[in-house]
Order: structure tokens, then C-alpha cells, then sequence
């Protein structure tokens, strides 16, 4: 182990002797008779160093002890992690800096400790397909791909419009392009390293970005192939981010779909109509950055393995000064999807990417 205190964790002096690694309430480190030795020894945590050698040898004034103490409480409240367990991995050479962490890591590490490494790796380790139309989807890929996601496929028809540029996603240059080639550059400008290659099996994760409701093939085609998905849609000047579908455990779309029609008998003659409206998108450029924003951070945080909040729910973004809407899902009783979800390999993944 090389211990490296995080770099981007604030340190903020409340006293002359007391120092608070942190600015979280709840997570920050307080340290207290800190004194020149102390002060050294953590400057001395810069993962340059295996930690037998930075015990062996502590500051003048300071107790190997009181420096084991110290290391080991550091690493217990995640505030020191292994350099060595970081991408990209720091070299044990004496004489260089350690290389800056790319943002979204230096933020798992202040948040997740040295779990950071292993949710980061999951992000790596993912393919997501992005199916893309209109102004959001280009810009969740490249969300996913700034945060890491290693795979990001895109899919998407036609050519790139006025209508499809927005901000983080489609420029203006674009129009005219081919618009799915348009949208990879757009992932690709965010992370030159992500793969958007197609095929290769099916993806981890789907998101349905898909104008005012998603194609009617997509609301089975993903469930029963078992594949987790989330529709970020836009209608009405606003744009519904979810529910996140986890097949044969939360409500489905189709769910959804049965639950508008106990509403309103005419829902499936609309729905209808709704998912060929090919009319601009009403939505304004903060609401699509707002919805992209939640989906990338929705989808990054299932394949790390967490609750997500739309689980199971509907998150409604409404322009400014309309406040946040929530809407929960439960599963239909018509809709036998808790039952039918098959994790088996769906056909036609290859094919799809550019459909
Ligand atoms: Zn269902």
C-alpha cells in the first residue's frame, strides 16, 4: 500500500493546533495537537511511498506510534486510500508528483473511500446503448462517457437538424451529418478513449431517449431480454426521467402503460399518436441538460451497484421554478412482467446500434 491522503479533501485549519480534513459535516476528520511533525507526516501521504516506509521513518518530533495511529484512522474514515489500487496506477517513483485524478474519481474517493476504486472499475467495465433521438440522448452518452462508462453505444435515424443542437450534445456543425454520427462524436469530444463501437453482445444497461415516449417495441423488447433500462423522455415542456427498469423486479413500462390506461381508457389511441409525434422537442436547453444530468447519474449508479432514486419511479423535470416531481411505479396486476423477464442473450443487439 502507497497511502496518498486525498488530494482534493479540503484541509482547513480551526485553530492553530486543529485541523479538519473535510468540509462535509458528517464526513469530515478532525484532528487535533497537530502540531509541525503532524503537518509533515501528512504531507508526506502523497502516495508516493509504501507505508512500511512512511511509518519507518515519521517527521522529527513525531512517535512511529502516534503515526501508525494516525495512518490507521485516516484509512478507517477514508481519508487516506492505496494509491496503488488507483487508475491510472502511480508509479513508485520517488521523484515524481502523482498525476492528477480525473474529476470523477477524486470525487468517488471523497465519497466512497477506497470503494471508489471498485465502482469506478464497474463504470469501466460497462456497455450502455444510448438509443438516441432528438436533443437528450447525445447528450446522457456523453455524460456516461465523461464519467467513465467504458462502452457507450449510440443509435439513432436521419440526419442531424436545428432542432437536434443543444447544449453538450449536438452542435451546430453537426447539422446536416448523419445524426448517429453526430451523436458518437458527441460522446467521443467527452472522452476520446470511450469504445462506441456496436455489437459485441448485449449491452449492460439501455436508455430510451426517445422523444415523447418510447417506441412500442422497446417497451417489451428490454424487459424480456433482461436487460435493465431507463426512458428519459420529453413532452410537454418536460422531460420525465424514468422509472429505471430492473426486469423481473420493478415496474415495467408496459406497467406504466396499463396504469395510464386505468386512467384514461384512450391512453393506447394516444400512446399511439404520441410515439410518431416527430414535431421539435418543447423542451428548453436547461430542462434537457437537467434530464441528461439525472439519467447519466442514474445509470452510472446502477452499474456501480447502488439505489438509484428512479427505481421504480418517475423523476419530471419542469422548467425553472417548477419544482422537481416524483412519481412511483408499482407493478400492474395485468402486466406479468415480474414473472417473464428472461436474462437470456436477446437477438438482434448487433444490428440494433444503428437502428
Ligand atoms: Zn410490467
Amino acid at each position: 500500500m502507497r497511502p496518498l491522503l486525498l488530494p482534493a479533501l479540503p484541509r482547513l485549519w480551526r485553530d492553530a493546533t486543529t485541523l479538519q480534513l473535510g468540509a462535509d459535516p458528517d464526513r469530515a476528520v478532525v484532528l487535533t495537537a497537530v502540531d509541525a511533525g503532524v503537518a509533515s507526516f501528512l504531507t508526506s501521504l502523497d502516495g508516493r511511498r509504501t507505508l512500511p516506509d512512511v511509518v519507518a521513518a515519521p517527521p522529527a518530533g513525531l512517535a512511529r506510534t502516534t503515526a501508525e495511529a494516525l495512518i490507521t484512522a485516516l484509512i478507517a474514515r477514508g481519508a487516506v486510500v492505496d494509491a496503488d489500487a488507483l487508475t491510472p496506477r502511480v508509479e513508485p517513483d520517488a521523484d515524481a508528483a502523482l498525476p492528477p485524478l480525473p474529476p470523477a474519481l477524486a470525487s468517488a474517493l471523497l465519497t466512497h473511500g477506497a470503494h471508489a476504486v471498485d465502482r469506478m472499475a464497474a463504470r469501466r467495465r460497462a456497455h450502455v446503448l444510448v438509443r438516441c433521438r432528438g436533443r437528450v440522448g447525445p447528450v446522457v452518452a456523453a455524460l456516461l462517457a465523461a464519467g467513465g462508462v467504458g462502452r457507450v453505444v449510440v443509435s439513432g435515424t436521419g440526419v442531424a437538424t436545428p432542432d437536434d443542437v443543444t447544449v453538450g450534445g449536438l452542435g451546430p456543425d453537426d447539422i446536416g451529418r448523419p445524426y448517429v454520427l453526430a451523436a458518437i462524436d458527441a460522446a467521443r469530444r467527452a472522452s476520446p478513449a470511450v469504445d462506441t463501437r456496436p455489437g459485441g453482445g448485449p449491452p449492460d444497461f439501455v436508455v430510451l431517449a426517445a422523444g415523447p415516449l418510447p417506441p412500442p417495441g422497446d417497451q417489451v423488447r428490454w424487459t424480456s431480454a433482461g436487460v435493465p433500462h431507463l426512458p428519459v423522455l420529453l413532452r410537454d415542456g418536460v422531460a420525465i426521467v424514468g422509472p429505471l427498469v430492473v426486469p423481473g423486479r420493478t415496474a415495467c413500462l408496459t406497467c406504466v402503460d396499463q396504469h395510464r390506461r386505468d386512467r384514461d381508457p384512450a391512453w393506447p389511441v394516444l400512446a399511439a399518436q404520441l410515439a410518431t409525434d416527430r414535431r421539435p422537442e418543447p423542451a428548453e436547453a436547461i430542462v434537457v441538460s437537467t434530464a441528461a444530468a439525472l439519467a447519466a447519474a442514474e445509470v452510472t449508479g446502477y452499474l456501480e451497484g447502488a439505489v438509484t432514486s428512479a427505481v421504480g419511479v418517475s423523476l419530471e423535470v419542469g422548467p425553472p421554478g417548477v419544482p422537481l416531481r416524483h412519481r412511483s411505479w408499482t407493478p400492474h396486476p395485468r402486466c406479468d412482467c415480474l414473472h417473464s423477464a428472461d436474462a437470456a442473450t436477446p437477438d438482434g443487439f448487433a444490428e440494433s446500434a444503428r437502428q
